[in-house]
């Protein structure tokens, strides 16, 4: 019960790479990079498995960004030529590649970190990928010339990396998709089906992350300007509920999102963010747990899991590693407290039945 685990990135030491930023310049290149990458990837492994993380992540220590990390290693498209574009609906401008002709994969994109990882780990292993829609969302087309086709494009690329990462011995793979935050149209129109493409064949677990973003002051503006209270998700979340994908990934800590909203995700394992990556404060274990409790009103006990509300790839690392320490705290706090009740089915007549009969009732 209550699982932990982390939406997917983490900070990379300075040695691997610049501190704090989102976009960081390797610090090193050639061999002597790829090692680095490697051993930052181990680290945060072992890091995750002395807080208590129980589905650990390769942290994303590999890639530089989230989602050009994926676009490296895919042919039609010109890195060299960057162009300036507004994404997420223009919340930010950004300097984006450009597609130029057909999409192929040039070869595997997470073999390296996720066969490490899953050679030097026994717990679950969690491995992130772009969403189809974001993706679209933080590239420039030359060639396809619509969008829904461009992102069945990429999804079919995700797919093949995903059975591949199966293969691998990954057991959960989860696509990141900010952008459903964004056009909550598209996704009912076209971001699930590129979903569903992307997930084609799997059967290890699935899941979609759907946040605020990052904590940069990009997102921190954008949020100021979504109003008292953030309904977003409750446009796709019965959309979602319906789908195909078995887990969902949402930002809850500190947020201004209803929480009655995750009652919409009826079926699905709800991971619920209880660590919020826009503050440097580190939460107490008892605001993990009261955020928990907050949240087992809408979702079943066997269905939540403790997440972070996004990546932590641009935090301070000590802060990164408190968080981590807070959340696993938090939900063994939470076992503690909810774990016997919530969600027992008839603990409440069992209660009367027991008052009145004065006999001991046996737990569920
Ligand atoms: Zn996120």
């Amino acid at each position: 019960m209550f699982e932990t685990t982390i939406a997917g990135s983490l900070p990379k030491p300075f040695w691997l790479a610049e501190p704090g930023k989102l976009w960081p310049a390797w610090r090193a290149s050639g061999a002597e990079l790829e090692h680095a990458k490697l051993d930052a990837t181990l680290l945060w492994l072992k890091e995750q498995e002395d807080a208590g993380i129980d589905i650990v992540s390769d942290g994303e220590q590999s890639r530089q960004h989230f989602v050009h990390g994926f676009l490296e290693l895919v042919e039609g498209i010109d890195f060299e030529h960057k162009v300036k574009m507004g994404i997420r609906d223009h919340r930010y401008e950004a300097m984006v590649p450009v597609v130029t002709g057909p999409l192929r994969l040039k070869g595997r994109v997470h073999k390296i970190e996720s066969t490490l990882a899953r050679a030097h780990t026994r717990r679950k292993l969690k491995i992130t990928m772009p969403g189809p829609m974001t993706i679209v969302d933080t590239i420039a087309d030359r060639h396809y010339g619509d969008k829904v086709k461009l992102a069945m494009a990429f999804a079919a690329l995700l797919n093949e990396e995903a059975r591949a990462l199966e293969k691998d011995g990954v057991d959960v793979i989860q696509f990141d998709e900010p952008a459903f935050n964004v056009y909550m149209d598209d996704v009912k129109k076209w971001g699930i089906e590129a979903l569903h493409r992307a997930i084609e064949g799997l059967k290890c677990t699935t899941a979609v992350h759907i946040c605020y973003g990052y904590g940069i002051q990009a997102n921190i503006d954008w949020k100021q300007t979504l109003g008292k209270e953030w309904r977003q998700y409750e446009e796709i979340f019965p959309a979602l509920a319906k789908s195909r994908i078995d887990q969902v990934s949402l930002e809850c800590a500190n947020s201004k999102v209803p929480l009655s909203l995750l009652a919409l995700l009826k079926g699905k394992d709800v991971l619920v963010g209880v660590i919020d990556v826009a503050t440097e404060r580190v939460e107490t274990p008892q605001e993990v747990a009261a955020t928990i409790g907050r949240a087992l009103k809408y979702v079943p006990k066997a269905r939540l899991i403790a997440c972070t509300n996004c990546g932590m790839a641009p935090m301070d690392r000590e802060v990164a590693l408190a968080k981590l320490r807070a959340l696993a705290a938090g939900a063994a706090l939470a076992r503690k407290r909810y774990g016997e009740r919530v969600g027992a089915v008839g603990w409440g007549s069992a209660r009367i039945a027991r008052g009145r009969r004065k006999v001991p009732v046996r737990r569920q």
